[in-house]
């Protein structure tokens, strides 16, 4: 791509899920600028001190910049020849089962799509499996139990509408920088707005809180299914909204009513009173919504935790209304376009389920392809075990450093390094997982790359190149197609540039779809280079009314575009309307004798009279209806494209087979792991001014200043009964590994657990790869790991 140097270019923040608009500028002496877009819908010009470091990152050193085997450098041509040779080998003689990807959030979506393409259609496995799992898998399993589809209902417009926001296992101030001041300043303006902070640390987004509550880990599922039975008990309830669009109340109902508020407060270790204070702020405050990040998502019980909030949304009829809902907030800039693409070994492209035989069947005859993965593939902890264990023989990285931030990260160096053949492609020449590679292939960095990402709240982006690409670095799709070509699969992996793939992308979510799918950006089929150039930030659903595009196939969409029909133009989509709902009956599962809100002592819960049903003990989760079957058509399908934000289910129609949400009837079930020898509780987490493995932000001075060093922080308490002094070097050890880093001694930190922060590396600080810990303990049903629930032990070095 020809660069202009004088011109600014309009792309996005490859760090966290906000996805915030930047500003980038090279000048004539090569030095580039950035800044905030102004026009970004989701930043309005902000940028945090990562964003805003962005120019002091991007220079070549330590850059990957031609093909290697073995250490030796190489041209692309043997290099690509040997990866395509070696997994077709491979599969031809262990099957498509014995290769894998494990891809990254850090792909674009292009990226994505290509990835995906080649190992679900063509190769005919379903395992590849992204980095984003370790980061809100759960919140994309408990979205599908209660919706019928991975959708984020909200958009950062409603948290500046809330009345109430519940911030739960998220430390916004540090982790998403720019969405925090966006609450900060609405509720300078409307100082009536309340903030609760949900997490086991004071963290700095305390500052913004009127309430703690100093959690204990995992506690979240006993707090929210206490809120479900005080919002029945108090006359709290959307009882038109329940009855008219969800299923299963009573059920959830009755499991929530398992404990009274005393074993509540025993789980949560919160005092009753502030369980009733929270509790009662919730029922009476109709616009709330509940933000929540990997203090939910990255837990043993968080799909639970996940359907445990959306329950209590459901039930007030909370949810696709201005200020109110659930929302999960990503961490990575493109988790959510991983997501759209089926980057993930459970899902396929556009929204499709792999369990569903026309998806697949549709899937299949877009691509043309010769089969389609017929189940789900290995998720991320599973797949490095098949590494290990010798299943796995040939494995593809891309983007992402797992001997540093896969749990028991130890234990996935060694798969690695005994895999008979690994290939990586990344930016960096020296990570603690490139240098295990047999094949090393250099690929375009942020700044040098072209294609889209999804932020948070399903708005889709551009990230543009501004910098000429260095060495013989190419883009991920371009080297994922060129490897699928010499596979043998070349027609269907001609595509000649990013916005070829997104246009063919955009062209699968609206075949055969009609707006039936939640995932819906058909009116963009048809788009060309020059409109996807000119791209600006829109949210997803975006469908085209119908047009003769709908129903086609691949080639008669490729045929309409040549004949100039389709593309970004056209009438805009259909906005949500709500639907009429019809009187209450009486209904025997609702509470008999609900009790006011207001005036005198708050009652206490009370136990289910009928607790002990026989198949509902013993078990997180209780049964529900299952995912498979025909998705219902969406009656009132619609968004609108730019600015203004698109609410999902604000007509109350889902995308289950009844149209209806689900509530998920669940129990708490205790997470302690703690013993003798590992009496205290480690949780890994983000530091302000650092991104994942440091590969990136290890580069600028500028954001070591603010953290220089990686720390374990211990309550005083702990500090004074293991003797450990502030800034004394102690060691932190698990099950698993051990690591030696500073003690912080702070009030901040809940007594009986430790911090470390995620990012340093032995790269950056000897033995403090924290990552080493982690126990590969994962939630059942979303596979993703509990990176902040490990059992573990401190003392002085
Ligand atoms: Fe925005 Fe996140 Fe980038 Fe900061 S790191 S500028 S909040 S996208």
């Amino acid at each position: 791509m020809k660069i202009d140097e004088a011109r600014e270019v309009r792309t996005t923040c490859p760090y966290c899920g906000v996805g915030c608009g930047v500003l980038a500028k090279v000048a004539a002496d090569g030095e580039v600028t950035v800044r905030g877009d102004p026009d970004h819908p989701a930043s309005f010009g902000r940028l945090c001190s990562k964003g805003s470091a962005l120019a002091e990152t991007i220079d070549l050193d330590g850059r990957l910049l031609y093909p290697e085997i073995h250490g030796r450098r190489t041209g692309w041509d043997e290099a690509l020849d040997l990866v395509a040779s070696t997994f077709s080998q491979t599969i031809a003689e262990h099957g498509p089962d014995s290769v894998a990807f494990y891809v990254s959030g850090q792909l674009l979506t292009e990226d994505y799509y290509v990835a995906n393409k080649l190992m679900k259609g063509f190769i005919g496995s379903a395992n590849i499996d992204t980095n984003s799992r370790l980061c809100m898998a759960s919140s994309v399993a408990g979205h599908r139990r209660a919706f019928g589809s991975d959708t984020v209902p909200g958009s950062y417009e409603d948290l500046e509408l809330a009345d109430l926001i519940v911030l739960v296992g998220s430390n916004l101030a540090w982790c998403h920088p720019v969405l925090y001041q966006r609450i900060a300043a609405a509720r300078e303006k409307r100082p009536d707005m309340k903030v609760v902070l949900i997490d086991p640390r004071r963290t700095m987004t305390s500052d913004i809180a009127d309430m703690h509550l100093a959690i204990a880990p995992d506690g979240d599922v006993a707090l929210f299914t206490g809120l479900l039975a005080y919002l029945g008990q108090h006359n709290a309830l959307d009882r038109t909204y329940v009855t008219a669009h969800t299923t299963g109340f009573g059920q959830a109902l009755f499991a929530a009513s398992a404990l009274d508020l005393a074993e509540i407060a025993a789980a949560t270790d919160l005092g009753e009173d502030e369980l009733i204070s929270f509790y009662s702020l919730f029922a009476a405050t109709a616009k709330t919504v509940t933000v929540y990040s990997q203090g939910v998502n990255q837990s043993s019980s968080g799909t639970d935790k996940v359907n445990a909030i959306i329950n209590c949304h459901l039930a007030t009829g909370r949810i696709g209304k201005p200020g109110a809902g659930p929302f999960s907030v990503t961490g990575q800039p493109n988790a959510m376009g991983g997501r759209e693409v089926g980057g993930m070994a459970n899902m396929l492209a556009a929204h499709m389920e792999i369990e569903n035989p026309e998806h697949r069947d549709r899937v299949q005859r877009f691509w043309n392809a010769p089969t389609v993965a017929e189940k789900p593939g290995l998720k991320a902890v599973e797949m490095f075990q098949a590494v290990a264990d010798g299943r796995i023989k040939a494995l593809w990285i891309m983007a992402t450093n797992p001997v540093d931030s896969m749990p028991d990260a130890d234990a996935v160096e060694a798969a690695i390094r005994a895999c008979p053949f690994v290939v990586v492609s990344d930016v960096l020449a020296k990570t603690d997982t490139i240098r295990h590679a047999h094949v090393r292939l250099p690929a375009a960095a942020w700044g040098e790359k072209d294609g889209t990402v999804t932020n948070s709240e399903r708005r889709i982006s551009r990230q543009r190149a501004f910098l000429a690409t260095p060495g013989e670095a190419r883009a991920d799709w371009w080297i994922i197609a060129e490897v699928a070509n010499r596979m043998g699969f070349g027609e269907a992996f001609s595509h000649a540039s990013p916005a070829d793939i997104f246009e063919e992308h955009a062209a699968l979510s609206a075949f055969e779809n009609d707006g039936a799918r939640d995932f819906d950006i058909g009116a963009y089929a048809g788009t060309d280079g020059e409109a996807y150039d000119a791209l600006v930030p829109f949210q997803w659903p975006a469908p085209s009314p119908p047009s003769p595009l709908r129903g086609g196939s691949a080639r008669a969409l490729s045929e309409a575009k040549q004949a100039g029909r389709g593309g970004v133009g056209g009438a805009p989509p259909t906005p949500f309307r709500p639907n009429e709902v019809e009187a209450v009956a009486d209904d025997p599962l609702w509470p008999a004798g609900h009790l006011p809100l207001e005036g005198g002592d708050q009652p206490p819960l009370r136990p289910s009279p009928i607790s002990d049903v026989a198949g509902m003990s013993g078990s997180q989760t209780l049964p529900i209806s299952p995912l498979e079957g025909e998705m219902a058509g969406r009656p009132e399908g619609g968004g609108t494209i730019g600015r203004q934000p698109v609410r999902f289910f604000a007509n109350g129609s889902f995308y289950t087979p009844d149209g209806k949400a689900r509530f998920i009837p669940i129990r708490p079930v205790p997470q302690t792991r703690t013993n003798e020898k590992f009496p205290l509780i480690l949780n890994t987490g983000r530091v302000r001014d650092h991104w994942h493995t440091m590969t990136r932000t290890g580069k600028s001075p500028r954001l070591s200043q603010h953290l220089a060093e990686p720390f374990a922080e211990i309550h005083p308490a702990d500090a004074q009964h293991f003797d450990i002094g502030d800034a004394d070097i102690v060691r932190v050890s698990t099950a698993h590994g051990e690591v030696l880093l500073r003690a912080l001694v702070t009030a901040r930190q809940r007594p009986g657990s430790v911090f470390v922060p995620m990012h340093w590396t032995d790269q950056f600080s000897a033995r403090a790869r924290v990552d080493a810990l982690v126990a590969p303990i994962t939630d059942a049903i979303s596979g993703q790991p509990a990176s902040k629930n490990v059992a573990a032990r401190v003392e002085r070095f």
